[in-house]
């Protein structure tokens, strides 16, 4: 059996993007490498498959990338969590703190149902903010989330200590 590629070598860092001071992982290198993307939601399938989840929410804009595959690959639905005012029906949201400021997310109202297992797919974790966010609206809408999935865990951020304790929590690349 062939051995499975090496997914960090696929990821680019940019330094000082968006601004100085942030070494930006550039994801566009894996995924314009088709057996690289392919390994990279086959590994994702692998390690989040298991958990008979309904749905995978994920937040634009790079989360949609990887979550509508997953979803594909799974046979699940995608659920899109987005910026202020881009979903058409009634929504809710979730304001959190970011370094300056505050970001805001919402959800539609009815995405979910109550008691459906749901996964959360983002292409990175690192403080753990918009990943809380999204934990805090699956919570809203007593559905139940029973794993969340990364491509890139940045563990010096300690983001993961944001989530729910206990939750299944699977990144492909510790950096
Ligand atoms: P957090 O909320 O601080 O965990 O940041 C995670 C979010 O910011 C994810 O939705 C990522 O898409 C984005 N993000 C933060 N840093 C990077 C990066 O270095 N590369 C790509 N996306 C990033």
């Amino acid at each position: 059996m062939a051995s499975p590629l090496d997914l960090a070598h696929y990821i680019r860092s940019i330094p000082d993007f968006p601004k100085k001071g942030i070494n930006f992982r550039d994801i566009t290198t894996l995924l314009s490498d088709g057996p690289a993307f392919r390994e990279c939601i086959d590994q994702l399938a692998a390690k989040l498959g298991h958990l008979g989840a309904t749905k995978v929410v994920c937040a634009e804009a790079r989360g949609f990338i990887f979550g509508a595959a997953l979803a594909y690959k799974l046979g699940i639905g995608f659920v899109p969590v987005r910026k202020p005012g881009k979903l058409p029906a009634r929504t809710i949201s979730v304001t959190y703190a970011l370094e300056y400021g505050t970001d805001t997310l919402h959800m539609h109202a009815d995405a979910l149902a109550a008691g459906e297992r749901v996964i959360v797919l983002d292409d990175l974790l690192a403080t753990g903010g918009t990943c809380r966010a999204i934990l805090q609206m699956i919570l809203m809408q007593h559905a139940i989330p029973v794993g969340v999935g990364f491509l890139i865990e940045l563990d010096a951020l300690g983001g993961r200590a944001k989530l729910i304790e206990g939750l299944a929590c699977s990144p492909l690349i510790d950096s």
